[in-house]
């Protein structure tokens, strides 16, 4: 695929852009390195003022830089412009914690001194996806420069112009040239540039083939790697939940970015005794929503990103419905093209879908379902209901609902995910890690484990 900007809302090709050359390549990894040089040696105090600045540059630009992602990728433009205000958030949260969180540790050994200083690596590679364009990167950048490493980014090949906006965004706040650059780059030149000694590690937050490639190109090397792949959460509804909140959450949770989120609910599953009337609620609830351009005030869910992962979707429910499950709601994408304007046909929507009465041994059991599209199981307990979540090779985010507090402490200790969540929806927060386990990868961001990935944990003893 050629790097560009293609409106998933229209179709029109917005702009084009050539990938580097490699002589610009190297340029780029040259800046990186001889920039960590003296970049490694700033204090915190100086590193504090320029993430805080980048937060307010962020801050001052949050319509025209949410219009970036939404022309790009299509989500709606007020959730654009809320990622943007996330993404300040994070950097001020790792200005305001970093000395904090790599400040000396120290541990009583036989030692008369003895301690962990945490240092920096060098250039991080963060490979990244367009589905959070902005708070994907700046989650990854903001306690990676903050530890004194530099970054280089490889977005995704749609993702051209958010790409180069972040990369704007610190050169404004005054980072020096070469902390933060961007490299219009396709995939295929990944694993040559993890080779290369001036790359000490990376990081991939996107599919599992695109995060195994990475992770075998590194292990080549013995360059540490940090994964955030896929999610099918689980989404718990036992019969003492308050069902009203969990409903209303359950739409949010699985509309969240068109669907397009690895921590949205994707799997209901409900205690047979209330799913009827879950079922019920979740169709209102997706009936009601408005479908339409993201630009558009108002709109709720806007189209997928790409016509690929359209096509992915509709074949997935095909074969669903195909092996007996019932289309509850949507479904449809011919009925729901009707309905739009002329304007947007060439667009990749998809309408919000509800499969029910789903047998055992289709897709839903083992597939991420990237898009809006709930997938619901009914269960006689929660013996059955911890086994259907843990039944997928994911692990990444869960959210159970119950007032019961045996139920809680069991599906705390008992589901497998790097998360768990009760009576609300899986979210990530600068304040606390976040990241998977099984397929759905490993090592955290955010949190001061986040920051801990990138360096080098010096162990100190002194006679
Ligand atoms: P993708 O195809 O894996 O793309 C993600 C990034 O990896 C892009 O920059 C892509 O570049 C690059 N890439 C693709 N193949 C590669 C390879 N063989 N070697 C190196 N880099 C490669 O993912 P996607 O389909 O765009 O994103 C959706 C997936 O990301 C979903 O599974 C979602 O759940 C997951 N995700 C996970 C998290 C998390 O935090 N765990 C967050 C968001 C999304 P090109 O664009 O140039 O191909």
């Amino acid at each position: 695929m050629g790097i560009a900007s293609i409106n998933p809302a229209t179709g029109e090709t917005i702009k084009t852009f050539n990938a580097l050359t490699d002589a610009e390549l190297e340029a780029k990894l040259a800046q990186a390195e001889a920039t960590y040089q003296t970049y490694r040696k700033t204090s915190f105090e100086q590193r504090t003022a320029w993430m805080h600045a980048a937060a307010q540059v962020l801050e001052d630009n949050k319509l025209a830089y949410g219009r970036i992602m939404t022309l790009e990728m299509g989500k709606p433009l007020k959730a654009a412009v809320t990622e943007v205000e996330k993404s300040a958030w994070v950097c001020r949260f790792y200005a305001d914690h970093a000395a904090e969180f790599l400040a000396d540790a120290p541990g009583q050994t036989d030692a008369s001194q003895s301690f962990v200083r945490y240092q920096p690596m060098g250039a991080i590679l963060a490979v990244m996806p367009w589905n959070f364009p902005f708070w994907q990167v700046f989650r990854f950048a903001a306690p990676a420069l903050m530890a004194g490493n530099v970054g280089l980014l490889k977005h995704a090949s749609n993702v051209p112009q958010s790409a180069l906006a972040i990369e704007e965004v610190f050169s404004k706040a005054g980072f020096p040239a070469g902390a933060f650059q961007t490299l219009l780059i396709g995939a295929s030149k990944v694993a040559d540039l993890v080779a290369d000694d001036r790359i000490k590690a990376a990081t991939l937050t996107g599919s599992e083939p695109a995060g195994a490639s990475l992770a075998s190109a590194c292990g080549q090397h013995i360059k540490k790697t940090v994964l955030e792949l896929g999610g099918s959460d689980p989404f718990i509804v036992m019969p003492s939940a308050d069902l009203e909140d969990a409903i209303a959450t359950a739409a949010n949770a699985r509309m969240i970015n068109s669907g397009q989120s690895c921590i949205a609910a994707k799997r209901f599953i409900v205690a047979e005794s209330i799913a009827e009337q879950f079922e019920q609620g979740l169709k209102a609830k997706f009936e009601a929503l408005t479908i339409g351009d993201p630009l558009d005030e108002g709109v709720e869910v806007g189209p997928l990103a790409t016509a690929s992962i359209r096509d992915e979707l509709t074949a997935q429910v095909k074969a669903c419905a195909e092996q007996g499950a019932t289309v509850l709601t949507g479904g449809d994408v011919p009925a729901l093209m009707a309905k739009l304007p002329e304007r947007l046909q060439p667009g990749h929507y998809f309408p919000p879908t509800i499969l029910s009465q789903i047998p055992p041994g289709t897709l839903a059991d083992q597939e991420e379902f990237f898009g809006p599209v709930a997938l619901v199981f009914r269960v006689p307990d929660l013996d059955a209901a911890i086994r259907v979540a843990n039944s997928t090779p994911l692990g990444l985010g869960a959210s159970a609902w119950t007032n019961d507090p045996e139920e809680r402490e069991r599906l705390v200790n008992e589901v497998e995910a790097g998360a768990v969540f009760i009576n609300g929806m899986v979210k990530s927060d600068p304040r606390l890690p976040f990241g998977g386990t099984k397929h759905s990868g490993y090592g955290r961001e955010l949190g001061s484990q986040g920051i801990q990935e990138f360096v080098n944990i010096k162990t100190v003893w002194i006679k």
